[in-house]
């Protein structure tokens, strides 16, 4: 029983769509185009309303490969404006970028009383087969449970903000948690984790700090140090995703001197892992330890969407690099597991 059935009142939920698969129509090719007029398609739903009082908002309408950092800031904008007015929250998104918004999110609304829920489709509502109708109705039942923080629901999952991860193209379980079991799962019920976090007097924090001008790229074979330069020149922090345990070519190629050579201009390096499941240990190896010592800043177990956010979110707050050292390798949002 959810927390208003306890309290006998019909649970107020704010959807806003931003566009993506879940909204879609097909063009006059078949490519998939935003759609007009999301909140036509969502009022297909009137399973929706039995659940809760469902108002409708658009907050952008476009595939979420053109979304852009300024859209996280409008989002949590207008949802923690309406923090006050509503049961819950469940943003209708694309699923190519979601994970980078859910993280955004998880950042810039902390302390959250109530669940702010992030959901798309593989399938667009309109087609036969889709998957939008039911992530949309389980997310508007987890939006109105006893959850309170930012969480990913798709398929069964219910997933936390910073460790989703679209892992497929093609399942309807597109998305996994990393190196963290999920927050809750839906079956015949919904089942939360004891981790989760639920709704208590905690007071919601704005905290809008973002400077977009960071950079990310793995790293690969033959990778010229000449594009790290490039980047430390334009950017003002760089998030690069190394090898295995956060490994990086010291050979003939070494990347070590512009590492270096980076952090000395106060951009700082951050350096996440390819792999997907696991954590940097960059003493591990002669290749991490070098990057270590050149004053790379390890992710730990963060995921590089997540490493990405998060290095924005801190340079939106500080340029001073030990600071931004110890920033990054702190648990704001259960992001990462800190080191003892
Ligand atoms: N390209 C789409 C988007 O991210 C994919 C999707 O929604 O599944 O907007």
């Amino acid at each position: 029983m959810t927390v208003n059935e306890r309290r006998g009142v019909k649970p107020k939920v704010l959807l806003v769509t931003t566009g993506g698969t879940i909204t879609m129509l097909r063009g006059p090719r078949g490519e998939l185009c935003p759609c007009e007029d999301a909140a036509r398609l969502i009022a297909t739903i009137p399973e929706l309303k039995q659940l809760a009082d469902i108002d409708v908002v658009s907050v952008a309408n476009v595939d979420s490969s053109n979304l852009t950092p300024d859209f996280w800031l409008d989002l949590s904008k207008a949802i923690f404006q309406r923090i006050n007015d509503y049961t819950g929250f469940v943003v209708a998104h694309g699923t190519d970028t979601l994970c980078y918004t859910a993280s955004a999110l998880s950042f810039l609304l902390q302390e959250l009383n109530k669940p702010v829920i992030i959901t798309g489709a593989q399938v667009p509502l309109e087609e036969v087969g889709s998957d939008g109708r039911t992530n949309l109705i389980n997310a508007v039942r987890v939006a109105i449970s006893d959850l309170a923080e930012v969480a990913v629901v798709f398929g069964t999952l219910i997933i936390r903000g910073t460790r989703a991860k679209k892992m497929s193209v093609f399942d309807m379980q597109a998305f996994i948690s990393v190196n963290d079991v999920p927050l809750g799962t839906i079956g015949l019920s919904i089942k939360f984790s004891d981790f989760a976090r639920l709704r208590s007097r905690r007071k919601p924090l704005f905290r809008p700090f973002l400077n977009e001008n960071v950079a990310m790229l793995p790293v690969y074979p033959g990778i010229k140090p000449e594009v790290i330069e490039y980047l430390a020149g334009s950017h003002d922090g760089i998030v690069i995703e190394g090898y295995g345990a956060g490994n990086i070519p010291t050979g003939d190629k070494s990347l070590i001197p512009v590492i270096a050579a980076a952090i000395a201009r106060g951009v700082p390096v951050v350096v996440c892992t390819q792999c997907i499941v696991g954590s940097t240990e960059m003493e591990l190896y002669q290749v991490g330890r070098a990057a270590l010592d050149a004053g790379a800043i390890p992710a730990m177990d963060m995921t590089p969407e997540t490493t990405m956010v998060k290095l924005m979110w801190v340079l939106g707050q500080t340029r001073d690099i030990a600071t931004i050292d110890s920033m990054m390798q702190k648990c704001f949002v259960g992001e990462l597991h800190e080191v003892s």
